[in-house]
């Protein structure tokens, strides 16, 4: 479940946010980021089904902007390969290329498109075609819909036109390995991300890289 609040509307909430400012972040580890303060389709995840509407919107909308904000550090990626190609592959280089033969013998990059694809969320609203932009690394802990705005945990403030919540699951353990122990617990792995974003969490590669030593 999304761990997003929704708050009632406010007098304020409903004041339209300037489209073209842009607000700086209070995060240190984020300062040069620059965070636009609107954005027409607002895609909050990084995952799968946030990269397919990005993808589905452009293609309807050629010039549509488009930003997704996900708490991970990595843009969109496939997570299927993390536990069968990428976990049983024999090459120790794979935690650092991340990439995986296909069902067709093509090799590929776990993730969807290359840094390239995006645009830089500070270009967003100038951009004259559009474009996808992430914001990696930000959680957004809340939403005030009839003000079609939503707040980043350093209290940075998006408004949309239109907003996809497509922030997936939180896997559940299993009771039994829960109950177990701190033997068992120790010797369990749970993961579900490719690289540790900063609130931590499981973690493919160093998982992997655990295996392989
Ligand atoms: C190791 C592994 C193997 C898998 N293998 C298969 C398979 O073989 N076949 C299959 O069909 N499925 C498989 N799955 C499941 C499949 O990957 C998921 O169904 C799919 O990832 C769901 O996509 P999603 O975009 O809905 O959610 P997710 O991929 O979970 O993406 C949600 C995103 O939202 C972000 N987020 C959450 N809350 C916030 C917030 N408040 N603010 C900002 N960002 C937030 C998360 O960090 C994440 O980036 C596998 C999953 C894993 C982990």
């Amino acid at each position: 479940p999304a761990a997003v609040e929704e708050s009632e509307p406010t007098a304020a909430a409903a004041e339209p946010a300037e489209p073209e400012a842009v607000a700086e972040s209070g995060d240190s580890a984020a300062a040069s980021l620059k965070v636009p303060s609107h954005a027409p389709y607002l895609l909050i995840g990084g995952g799968t089904a946030s990269f397919a509407a990005a993808r589905s919107i452009r293609a309807r909308d050629p010039g549509a902007k488009v930003l997704i904000v996900t708490e991970e550090p990595d843009a969109p990626y496939m997570r299927p390969p993390l536990s069968k190609e990428l976990w049983f592959s024999d090459d120790p280089s794979v935690t650092e290329t991340l990439r995986f033969k296909q069902w067709n013998g093509k090799e590929r990059s776990i993730f969807f498109q290359p840094p390239s694809f995006y645009i830089t969320a500070e270009e967003l609203s100038s951009a004259e075609n559009g474009g996808v932009a992430i914001l990696t690394n930000r959680k957004v802990v809340h939403m005030d819909v009839r003000g079609n705005k939503i707040k980043l945990d350093d209290d940075t403030e998006i408004s949309y036109d239109k907003c996809l919540i497509a922030t997936g699951g939180v896997p559940r353990n299993l009771q039994v390995i829960e109950r177990a122990g701190e033997e068992v617990m120790q010797k369990t792995t749970l993961f579900r991300k490719v690289s540790v974003s900063p609130q931590g969490g499981e973690d493919f590669v160093s998982a992997l890289e655990g295996l392989c030593n």
